[in-house]
């Protein structure tokens, strides 16, 4: 079966992990290091013949609408990572409303095309906040991939089903949920094949957490991030030595992981993939 390839694009000064050491007030101060790792995959993802969906921040495509028109080009689909890296958690229903709509209307004037995926910066959607998904679906999306299947600390829901399912809303819409890939394991449900999980773990173990999922029926959604492919990028010297130690170790290894990868699995984007599973899906309300 054939996997999904998600890449969330935004630049190395906007992680989540580095947020103490790089206050939101320095971004435009600081240097752009997008093309690096967004080409890098550009060219290996036409190598594998391998469409991927892009999920965009609203802040980085009002900067770069070159780079993210050649993304477009190259066949890849433009999703929305909504505006500047928010969580979800941290906004007011009426503020996620106006920063997804900014958002969407900029990387549909950009690309010329109706955008209709979503993937909430951190996974900060979660099934306690379905105003969040309402929204999502008034605004014309068809699909979201934020919601993790276990509960690790700031985010995810424990117990959500591994794999796609049509989400039934309170308010009677309903939206296609892709979620992020776990496997499970005698020890309980890990999370597998994507950003520090990916470029961390043996590539064994994000191989063996693909091959059960497969096995199981569920596609995994691989992700990652064009700054995992720049190990050039410049090093900070504040904050929390344990998250810089999250950011940037292995960040050379992500390259070969990704290749082995790509060699070994199928994978395809999010919007073929939702062409292909949207009429078989289970309902899952909310
Ligand atoms: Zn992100």
């Amino acid at each position: 079966m054939k996997n999904i390839l998600t890449v969330d694009v935004e630049e190395w000064f906007q992680v989540y992990n580095l947020r103490e050491a790089i206050p939101r007030v320095n971004w435009d101060m600081l240097p752009s290091r997008l093309d690096v790792g967004v080409y890098k995959l550009l060219d290996m993802l036409d190598r594998y013949s391998c469409r991927a969906t892009f999920f965009v921040l609203g802040w980085v495509a009002e900067r770069k609408p070159g780079t993210i028109r050649e993304i477009a080009r190259r066949g890849h689909e433009i999703a929305c990572h909504g505006w500047d890296h928010k969580p979800v958690t941290g906004m007011s229903p009426d503020e996620f409303h106006a920063e997804t709509s900014d958002s969407l209307k900029v990387l549909s004037d950009i690309t010329g095309t109706d955008i209709t995926g979503y993937r909430a910066s951190n996974f900060s959607i979660d099934t306690s906040r379905p105003h969040a998904l309402e929204t999502l679906a008034d605004l014309g999306f068809q699909y979201d991939s934020s919601i993790f299947p276990f509960r690790r600390g700031r985010y995810g829901t424990a117990g959500f089903p591994r794999g796609p399912v049509r989400l039934v809303l309170p308010g009677g819409v309903s939206l296609v949920e892709f979620p992020l890939p776990t496997v499970r394991l005698p020890g309980g449900t890990l999370p597998v094949a994507g950003g520090g999980y990916l470029r961390l773990f043996p590539y064994r173990f994000t191989r063996l957490g693909i091959h059960r999922m497969n096995s199981e029926g569920i596609p995994a959604v691989v992700y990652l991030h064009p700054w995992e492919l720049d190990p050039d990028q410049p090093r900070l010297s504040g904050g929390s030595r344990l998250k810089k130690w999250m950011h940037y170790q292995n960040l050379k290894g992500t390259e070969g992981i990704l290749e082995r990868l790509l060699g070994e699995f199928r994978c395809y984007s999010m919007s073929e993939a939702y062409d292909t599973v949207k009429g078989g899906l289970s309902e899952y309300r909310i």
